[in-house]
């Protein structure tokens, strides 16, 4: 599997030249296999996905706050006619995956639906665990307000777990751990700083600290954290990675790639 890092921040996209190093687009990891290119998430950053030349094309959202979706509507694979894309995404209460996209993607909100692009955009509505090509994708409950998705994706022998809003309680962290036991590469949200953590218990996110006991405990060979949070400049982002870093543990930049 190849993985590129195409959006690591949180929340809302950052610009400007403070945020040139991580980056400022919003949440998207494109996994690719030889058939399959797999979009973790459409926030900003999948605007500006590379060429994936004639790769299967699927879309796997965690759930549906608007920074993992901003980027749909100008994903050019959705523009592009005899494309079909396959999105993925879980039923929450009344509202089918279809239907949550329409909710945004509406008027007056957005002038087209996303039914309407040239694409053949078929949605998938989630119950289990399911098979991409020869990637098989797991599924477990994330811990954020409204539910949320964590993935693993695993191919030939290889897996990489996404598990971003996600928000460490010590009641429930078992469950993380042993869903990422053994993986090659486990993404994690490290939005706040431990002092931002200690305020903001109920927003959903968590800590590199937190993340660093996740990869301990569930021996996952190497920690990238993501979801930035938009006020955490370069500087300060480069501040939380000295603290961290060591040649399996890193924060996401823009454009990251990875090889499994
Ligand atoms: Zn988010
Ligand atoms: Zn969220």
């Amino acid at each position: 599997m190849k993985i590129t890092v195409l959006g690591a921040r949180g929340s809302m996209p950052a610009e400007g030249r403070d945020f040139l190093e991580y980056g400022g687009a919003t949440s998207c990891v494109l996994v690719e296999t030889d058939t399959e290119a797999i979009y973790l998430d459409a926030g900003s950053g999948i605007v500006h996905t590379p060429d994936i030349g004639d790769r299967n094309i699927s879309v796997l959202l965690t759930h549906p706050h608007l920074d993992h979706l901003l980027g749909m509507p100008f994903f050019p694979y959705l523009s592009e006619k005899d494309r079909k894309v396959d999105l993925y995404a879980r039923t929450i209460p009344g509202m089918t995956a279809g239907e949550q996209m329409d909710r945004l993607y509406s008027a007056p909100l957005w002038p087209v639906k996303m039914g309407e692009y040239a694409s053949d955009l078929v949605y998938h509505d989630i119950a289990g665990g399911f098979d991409i090509g020869n990637v098989c994708v797991g599924i477990m409950d994330s811990v954020h307000p409204g539910g949320g998705l964590v993935y693993r994706l695993s191919c030939e022998g290889h897996s990489v777990v996404y598990a971003t809003d996600y928000e460490y309680r010590d009641d429930s962290i078992g469950a993380l751990i042993r869903f990422c036991e053994g993986c090659d590469l486990l993404f994690f949200d490290a939005q706040y700083t431990d002092e931002e953590a200690a305020s903001r218990k109920g927003y959903g996110h968590s800590t590199a600290a937190q993340g660093l006991k996740v990869m301990a405990e569930s021996g996952a060979g190497r920690i990238c954290f993501v979801h930035h949070d938009p006020g955490h400049d370069d500087q300060m982002l480069r501040k939380m990675e000295e603290a961290v870093k060591s040649d399996s543990v890193s924060f996401a930049r823009q454009g990251d790639v990875f090889s499994l």
